[in-house]
């Protein structure tokens, strides 16, 4: 059980459990939404990633906030879009699944995350909507935990294309 929402905000001002980041494989920042947090949280969380060794694409790693109003970060590289016949779905879908199960896992109760892999990845916005909302209502049906998903639009279209597929799921 849980909730599902969208917004539309800044995700390094969200005052959840955790936050998730859009990162790359070296976990060592980059630019987006991954430079923001870095950013955000201040070089502790540069600090906190260098001993990670990286994370492969789809997986999930955990490192705590630090300057952010968000207690833990969950790093979470999204598949790169390769035309959508090397996995990207089932890639993207790992993403969300992997990063919800951390987090109910630390014992969070309130979860954000972006649009992961819609910006310089170059996932299809409505494609990735699609499987984002998919996997968190099937991930959200199958737990027993109370946890209040929010997905972090950065602008209008991005918002309107996760409400659309979150609505189009019946
Ligand atoms: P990726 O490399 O996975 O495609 P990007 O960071 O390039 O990740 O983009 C992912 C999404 O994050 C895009 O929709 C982008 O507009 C959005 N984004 C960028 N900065 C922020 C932010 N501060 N809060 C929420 N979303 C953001």
């Amino acid at each position: 059980m849980g909730s599902f929402e969208v917004i539309q905000g800044d995700i390094t001002q969200s005052q959840v459990d955790a936050i998730v980041n859009a990162a790359n494989t070296t976990l060592l920042g980059g630019g987006g939404v991954d430079g923001a947090i870095h950013r955000a949280a201040g070089p502790q969380l540069f600090a906190a990633c260098v001993p990670l060794n990286g994370c492969r694409t789809g997986e999930a790693k955990l490192t705590p906030g630090f300057e952010l109003p968000a207690k833990w970060v969950i790093h979470t590289p999204g598949p790169v879009w390769q035309g959508g016949h090397h996995h990207e779905a089932e890639l993207l879908a790992n993403c969300y699944r992997n990063s919800l199960t951390l987090a109910a896992t630390q014992g969070c109760r309130t979860v954000d995350f972006p649009s992961l892999s819609t910006g310089v990845y170059g996932y299809p916005l409505a494609a990735a909507a699609q499987v984002a909302t998919q996997t968190i209502a099937t991930w959200l049906a199958a737990s027993k935990q109370e946890l209040r998903v929010r997905l972090v639009a950065f602008d209008a279209t991005t918002a309107q294309a996760y409400r659309q597929a979150w609505a189009a799921l019946g």
